[in-house]
């Protein structure tokens, strides 16, 4: 999981002031909003397949016990493997023993944010096993050494010029002369490295998107196709999963499948929906001769019983960072954690704890196109009002927060005192504001108008301007 910085607005300021990453992040409004909302317009049962999907993991949700063992006994007469990870370092435990019970020197990876979450690719490296990355995205980002900065596309915050840059860093035995100006010489050289990592790597290891408890089947979905040679090719396939990605049904399954790739990147479906059942069969052509399922909790089972439940319902679309206007302004990386935007600012703090993670849910300005966009229907901004309350309960606001709250507070339940306060602030403003109509470095707001003016008040509260009208017979 993150580290939980505390210097989230450092980090913020930083992101605001970076001319490349505000041009990258120009992708993310032209690219994925755009095509979500024509992938929307053009499928007129969405709404009702978003209710329905919403009763599917509602009802999973409240019998995760059954349908988790079902899900274990079905991989069992498959030939599989469940392992159950009541936290991320036993979740890191297992994984590492089955892979030096493989005999592995190289793992490849497929794209899998629970397996960013739990750490794993440093606690395999220091087992002195090597471990690459096989999306894309994802492999870019572990040249660099960073986390990826969007839960479904890792390196948005990159540009070409970047990661020519890095390619020839990290490939230094190929050619120097060779072409990597544009994105297909990028992808062509991507593909032949890790071409020979797929078929020398010992163990798999994917994520899943979904579980599905009737046949005990892992459903990743790709564009890349990496996921399909990552976990065909090696000897032993482990996935990685937490417990929420159970669904009862393949017909389940396939609901929120159609959901996915329109809510995520405005695909009707995506390129690659790789579903795996067990190890290779006496019959079947390839695939791995062991099959290992790892299940996370950490944290989910306590979420399932609080305020917080709603979140187990998320499957990792993106669609609320895409139409964020904080991670839009931001990108990923400054909020400091695996999962960054709206679902992030729930999530995080649950599995880091509020007094670590507080500058999440209050970096948001609650506007509701994330709930609006998101296709399980997850009340983000609700829950990101909670984890307010409990930060404000715990007193992590400064002072001066926590003193402007209780004054707002004692105002607002005294009618009198509180029309009072407002007309005079309203006064204040419109004589501050003088014929320009606009104010700009207000007292107690300096940071809000120091960067953008504000329209001035009319000179009254829309109170005092209704309770006249309505006086004068006019409503
Ligand atoms: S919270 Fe909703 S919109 Fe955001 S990633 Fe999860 S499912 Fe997608």
């Amino acid at each position: 999981m993150g580290n939980g910085r505390q210097d989230f607005k450092t980090d913020a300021a930083h992101a605001l002031a970076d001319t490349a990453l505000q041009k990258a992040l120009q992708n993310v409004k032209r690219g994925f909003v755009v095509k979500r909302e024509a992938a929307r317009a053009k499928l007129p049962e969405f709404d009702t397949l978003r209710e329905d999907a919403r009763a599917i993991k509602d009802h999973t949700l409240s019998h995760l016990d059954l349908y988790l063992e079902t899900y274990e006994r079905k991989v069992a007469e498959s030939g599989g493997s469940v392992h159950y990870a009541p936290t991320a370092a036993d979740a890191r435990a297992i994984i590492l023993k089955l892979c030096q019970e493989a005999g592995a020197k190289l793992v490849t990876k497929g794209k899998s944010m629970v397996s960013e979450e739990i750490g794993l690719n440093a606690h395999l490296q220091a087992a002195k096993i090597e471990v690459v990355e096989t999306d894309l995205g994802e492999y870019i980002v572990q040249l660099r050494g960073e986390r990826p900065s969007h839960i479904i596309a890792p390196g948005i915050h990159l540009n070409k010029e970047t990661i020519e840059a890095d390619f020839r860093r990290a490939h230094h035995r190929l050619p120097r002369e060779r072409r990597l100006d544009q994105a297909q010489y990028l992808v062509a050289e991507a593909r032949k490295v890790l071409r020979e990592k797929f078929l020398a790597a010992d163990v798999g290891i994917t994520g899943a998107n979904l579980l599905i408890a009737e046949t005990g089947s892992s459903v990743i979905v790709t564009n890349e196709g990496n996921g399909d040679l990552t976990s065909t090719l090696p000897r032993t396939h482990i996935v990685i999963a937490s417990i929420e990605k159970i669904v009862p049904t393949l017909e389940d399954a396939c609901t929120i499948l159609r959901l996915l790739a329109r809510s995520a990147t405005g695909q009707e479906i995506t390129t690659y929906t790789t579903f795996a059942t067990g190890p290779r069969r006496d019959r079947d052509p390839d695939g791995p001769s062991a099959y290992h399922v790892v299940l996370l909790d950490n944290g989910r089972s306590e979420m399932l019983g609080n305020e917080f439940a709603d979140m187990l319902r998320c499957i990792r679309c993106g669609a609320c960072l895409n139409h964020c206007p904080v991670y839009g302004a931001i990108g990923g990386h400054a909020y400091g954690s695996v999962y960054p935007g709206p679902m992030g600012a729930v999530l995080t703090p649950q599995l880091q704890g509020i007094d670590r993670a507080r500058d999440l849910p209050n970096a948001s300005s609650f506007c509701g196109r994330c709930e609006a966009v998101c296709p399980m229907d997850i009340p983000l901004p609700d829950m990101m009002r909670t984890w307010r309350e409990r930060d404000f309960a715990r007193g992590n606001p400064p002072f001066s927060e926590r003193l402007f709250l209780k004054m707002w507070a004692y105002a607002a339940k005294r009618p009198l005192v509180y029309h009072a306060l407002a007309n005079a602030i309203v006064l204040f403003m419109a004589r501050r504001a003088g014929a320009r109509g606009r104010l700009s470095r207000l007292p107690l707001a300096k940071a809000w108008t120091g960067t953008r003016d504000l329209p001035a008040p009319q000179g009254r509260t829309f109170h005092s301007l209704y309770t006249r009208a309505r006086r004068r017979g006019r409503v």
